[in-house]
């Protein structure tokens, strides 16, 4: 089965360096936020033109933890999508705050910003702004927003590590960038581990505290905080990973010239491409009016295609019913219904690429 995703195969092409610098690690002796999380923390940020990084242990915290920063919490709406990764919502709540959906729009599969605007009210103080698959969210347009109602902009980066948006990369355009290292990511750790990327010297303060328990020096509170820190092991295979991330995502993006060629004339809507930035491809997101048989077609034919996300949010029974503006998205439910991901990985043998447009293009035939 060609697989959707493959986080083994960069352990191998980095295999030498990373057995090296884990193994430097262990024998280092110090294990949680140490010279390699410190390290990464600038090298992340310097690659992205941000000032400040802050290593936190997964992207939801990272998330999380920037909304707490900016003094979000109960009572406070912050308005996200619902086509998106559960952990967008689960973060929002975790602050104590409200979540409220938007729509999305249905070429980029991105918030709205006309719908963000409808749901706009007096306990709005934040908008995530997700950029999902792989490319921008209309950036423009929802910092325009943010800027003329006094908001916050936060960036969920978790899918757009090194993508770029008018020449900025993604994650140093709004107030923070939330970035999660999930194995499969296109920045990947061998575990969990997030960041935050911001310009603001006092909103990188408070996230430095808040991720260890609001400490200012050891063992001293001076805000309520959490345990969120990144540890070595992680941020050790962090950094050998980031001197390849741009190579890693043109990999991407050849892999999706390859489908955009083999699959063109086929009944699939491929993927657009926003004019303003580039497309890192964590995903290769098509769409199919007859999706779950195309899934079942590929899977006989040996190509694993994943459903990115099958239920949106809002209709997911921890959230069904409760949030507002989950009664008014139906570009979020129509994609639910006919999105599916196409395998996607730097490695991607040209092989199986063929493979997977040849198993595309014999369906239904
Ligand atoms: C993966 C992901 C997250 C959460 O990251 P974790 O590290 O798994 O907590 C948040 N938002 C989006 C869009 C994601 O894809």
């Amino acid at each position: 089965m060609i697989p959707c995703s493959n986080p083994k195969a960069q352990y191998l092409t980095h295999k030498a360096e990373i057995d090296r610098a884990l193994i430097d690690v262990l024998d280092q002796g110090r294990y949680i936020l140490g010279q390699n999380v410190r390290g990464f923390e600038s090298e992340f940020a310097a690659a992205l033109g941000s000032a400040h990084g802050i290593g936190v242990a997964s992207g939801t915290d990272a998330l999380h933890l920037a909304l707490r920063a900016c003094g979000i919490g109960p009572g406070d709406e912050v308005i996200a999508p619902s086509h998106t990764a559960v952990a967008t919502i689960a973060a929002i709540e975790m602050a104590g705050a409200v979540p409220v959906f938007a729509d999305i729009d249905p070429d980029y599969y991105t918030i709205a910003p006309a719908k963000v605007e409808a749901m706009l009210g007096p306990r709005t103080k934040a908008i995530v702004a997700v950029h999902l698959y792989g490319q921008a969210a209309d950036l423009d347009a929802l910092q325009a927003i943010a800027k003329s109602r006094g908001l916050r902009l936060i960036e969920d980066c978790a899918q757009s590590h090194g993508a770029l948006h008018g020449g900025r990369r993604l994650g140093s355009i709004g107030d923070l960038g939330c970035f999660s290292f999930y194995p499969t990511k296109n920045l990947g750790a061998l575990g969990d581990g997030g960041l935050i990327v911001t310009g603001d010297a006092a909103l990188a303060e408070r996230c430095r505290l808040l991720r260890e328990y609001g400490w200012a020096e050891r063992y001293v509170s001076h805000l309520a905080g959490v345990n969120s820190r990144l540890d070595e092991l992680q941020a050790a295979v962090l950094r050998i990973k980031l001197r390849t991330l741009d190579a890693d995502n043109g990999r991407r993006g050849a892999v999706a010239a390859d489908y955009d060629a083999g699959l063109k004339g086929s009944p699939l809507t491929l993927p657009k491409r926003r004019a303003s930035g580039t497309h890192v491809f964590h995903q290769y997101v098509a769409r199919s009016t007859s999706r779950d048989a195309l899934i079942a077609h590929l899977k006989a034919n040996g190509v694993e295609a994943l459903i990115h996300y099958p239920v949106p949010v809002h209709l997911q029974k921890a959230y069904k019913g409760r949030i507002r503006g989950g009664d008014a998205l139906p570009e979020s439910e129509r994609a639910a219904r006919e999105v599916l991901s196409l395998p996607m990985y730097p490695e991607l043998p040209a092989a199986d690429r063929a493979k997977v447009v040849d198993a595309v293009r014999s369906f239904g035939k």
